[in-house]
């Protein structure tokens, strides 16, 4: 099912496993389900949180799980967060697995996260919506091993992949859950006793009723690349992550974040050369200015545009987040340039 963005079909996720756990709650709500939990990563994405507010369950519903210094999902701490919600008479319905977090671009552990979930009995999601478009990739597709036995995933093609705004999938393995969560059969428009095939009319299995056409922009972009052509820009993506990484660990001045990256998101800090104080780190309140400052001179002179951001989950201060994506192709100029640009916006600065 095409879904307008990755947060809803995360939120697509949660009601069709909570629909499988519990089919009468199409019914009767979930009045009677006692207090129902699901699990994702302190990392994940924040649109889990969101829609189990939007679902009556709660921003409490959604229970977080410590993640490891790479940002990683750590299971044992999932298996004990698990066993504790249920001592304390919680319901689990769900666990959220990301496969690529929105910061820095790590893959839960999904084997074992999937082995978690068959001992518990419990829905197995996989956040791809960004991470999914590594599946084109017969070099790079080992990422998401473990995503075959998911439940359901979430991939954004918009992301990685670069179609246009929004396009995303939903998947699920469970062939009519779309339809026992979401049939109403409303008689104006899905008829059973149309005279032609209706089969592939997927508007009754859907959350929308009117929708844009979102499957077009994936076939369109299929058309023009080819899956080799996908496959081909997918890798110069890795190989560009690779070679700027590796920029970002000689050059002076710019310091990574975590000394290797899973995929596309590549996070580090630029410190201006008259605050390189000798031996000593400069402060986290302070570095913490100098990205935003940056990012100030990339919109006034509009040379790039580079998100920013904190981790307070790691207390880490601002720092850049650089997302390499499929279209336009870049090359190793294209990485050059945006080092020099953040050295030339960046080399007066002193606070
Ligand atoms: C971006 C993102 C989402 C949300 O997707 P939208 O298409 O922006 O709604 C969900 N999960 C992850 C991991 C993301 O990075």
């Amino acid at each position: 099912m095409f879904a307008p963005g990755g947060s809803s079909a995360n939120m697509y996720a949660m009601v069709l496993s909570r629909q499988h756990a519990f089919p009468q709650s199409k019914h009767k709500g979930i009045r009677d389900l006692g207090e129902l939990v699901m699990f994702a990563s302190e990392d994940s994405h924040y649109s889990f949180v969101k829609s189990a507010i939007w679902l009556g369950m709660g921003t409490a519903s959604v229970i977080k799980v410590k993640a490891d210094d790479r940002g990683r999902m750590i299971v044992a701490e999932l298996r004990d967060s698990i066993l504790k919600a249920r001592k304390e008479g919680k319901v689990p319905y769900m666990v959220g697995a990301t496969a690529g977090t929105t910061v820095l671009g790590a893959f839960d552990p999904l084997p074992e996260i999937a082995d978690v979930c068959h001992e518990f009995g419990l829905w197995l999601h996989v956040d791809g919506a960004l991470g999914g478009g590594w599946l084109l990739s017969t070099q790079h597709r080992n990422l998401l091993v473990g995503v075959e036995r998911a439940d359901s995933v979430t991939w954004d093609l918009h992301k990685l992949t670069c179609a246009p705004q929004q396009c995303t999938v939903i998947l699920t393995r469970h062939p009519s859950i779309l339809c026992e969560t979401n049939s109403l059969r409303a008689e104006y428009i899905f008829q059973s006793d149309k005279y032609y095939d209706a089969s592939y009319d997927s508007g009754d299995k859907s959350i929308q009723c009117g929708r844009k056409s979102d499957t077009l922009k994936l076939w369109l972009q299929l058309k023009a690349y080819g899956r080799s052509g996908m496959e081909a820009a997918v890798n110069n993506v890795y190989d560009m992550a690779q070679y700027i990484t590796e920029k970002l660990r000689e050059r002076p001045g710019f310091k990574l974040v975590m000394d290797e990256f899973e995929s596309n998101l590549i996070s580090f800090w630029y410190i201006p050369p008259k605050m390189r104080s000798n031996g000593h780190s400069l402060a986290p309140e302070v570095l913490s200015k100098v990205a935003p400052m940056i990012k100030k001179r990339m919109m006034d002179c509009g040379s790039l545009m580079i998100g920013y951001q904190p981790l307070s989950t790691k207390q880490l201060p601002n720092f850049f987040r650089l997302s390499i994506t499929c279209f336009p192709e870049s090359n190793t100029r294209d990485m050059d340039f945006i080092l020099d640009e953040i050295e030339t916006l960046g080399k007066d600065i002193l606070l």
